[in-house]
């Protein structure tokens, strides 16, 4: 699948769900409405338009949502879409989650194949850690975290930069995972989503992470690539590696491999953009995925160039569904 910019598509996120345990500050309002369960596509479903992807030359897949690992019976679509690993259709299977489930599901998420996930921390204390995600608990998800790494799964952290929030924890986030031997992303707020709080409050430009990191630790620039957004430091004092993502001081859009399917079949070609295509229908029109392929060639046909996304007082979001929707 080549993009009209020339740009293969390999790579797709899957949101499996819009629900989640969680309620962070910067995704969701406190009382988000959640689809209703009967639009979201099975896991049958969920299926099949990955396997189509697949064909279509997709090689990395990534579960996401709202929380994967709360929809119900969600191992077994992973250890379905497992086969293509094992056919060799596939290089990656993987997930982002909260971790809030994840001490439950470590083992068998690694006898499915998967070999690294990203694990949402935005910080260390366990009071603070409560009031960002508005319920969470801290010490479940380094239970979860533990028990990923006890079944030889890798974790990276994503810390989400938040100024009067989590900026005085950057060195302890770097220390812990130095020590652990976690990689760790810092990403920017983007405005997605109608949410409580004023993301101009929120938002802490990756500059300025950068800057408060380099009072203390030495960082090096690195070529390293994983094929996604983050640009890569590395830590001289502990060898760790840092990525950075930074959607709103520095549009990485160029390079952009990936779309991403909601868990009502809505594909969408850009994260900051409202286009989008129905494959649901064309899905659901017969056994047959012929029209389907047809559907997913016709969307990559339109994928945009890029997004523009802009934090400022009385701008609202840049697009108004939520990060959980589409699938961070
Ligand atoms: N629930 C899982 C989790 O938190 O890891 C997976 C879904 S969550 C939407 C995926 C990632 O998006 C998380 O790392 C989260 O911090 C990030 N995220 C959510 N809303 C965001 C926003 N408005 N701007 C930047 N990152 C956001
Ligand atoms: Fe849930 Fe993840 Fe959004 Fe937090 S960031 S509310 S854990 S979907």
């Amino acid at each position: 699948m080549i993009d009209p910019f020339g740009r293969a598509v390999t790579y797709l996120r899957i949101s499996v769900t819009d629900r989640c345990d969680f309620r962070c500050v910067y995704c969701m309002s406190e009382d988000m409405v959640f689809l209703p369960r009967a639009d979201l596509l099975t896991l049958e479903e969920l299926d099949r338009m990955c396997s189509a992807f697949i064909r279509k030359g997709v090689r990395r897949l990534r579960l996401t949502g709202g929380e994967p690992l709360v929809r119900r019976n969600i191992m077994s679509l992973i250890r379905d879409l497992g086969r293509h690993l094992k056919t060799g259709a596939l290089d990656e299977l993987t997930l982002t989650t909260n971790a809030s489930q994840l001490s439950r599901f470590a083992h068998e998420l690694a006898d499915c194949g998967i070999r690294r996930i990203n694990v949402s921390v935005d910080s260390l204390d366990a009071e603070k850690f409560e009031r960002i995600t508005r319920r969470g608990k801290l010490d479940k998800v380094m239970a979860g975290i533990d028990a990923a790494l006890d079944a030889g799964i890798r974790v990276k952290i994503n810390t989400v930069a938040l100024r009067d929030v989590n900026r005085g924890e950057i060195h302890d986030l770097v220390s812990w995972c130095g020590t652990k031997g976690l990689d760790l992303t810092f990403i920017e707020t983007m405005p997605l989503g109608e949410i409580d709080d004023d993301r101009t409050d929120q938002y802490l430009p990756l500059t300025e992470v950068r800057d408060d990191i380099e009072t203390r630790w030495t960082l090096d620039d690195i070529d390293y690539r994983t094929g996604g957004p983050a640009r890569y430091v590395s830590v001289a004092e502990t060898g760790q590696r840092i990525g950075f993502i930074t959607p709103m001081t520095h549009n990485f859009c160029e390079s952009c491999n990936r779309v991403r399917l909601t868990c009502t079949g809505q594909l969408y070609m850009c994260l900051g953009q409202d286009d989008h295509a129905d494959l649901r229908a064309p899905l659901r029109a017969g056994e047959s995925d012929e029209l389907l392929e047809a559907a997913i060639d016709e969307a990559i046909g339109r994928k945009p160039k890029g997004h523009d996304f802009v934090i400022g007082r009385d701008l609202g979001p840049a697009v108004s569904r939520h990060m959980s929707v589409t699938g961070g």
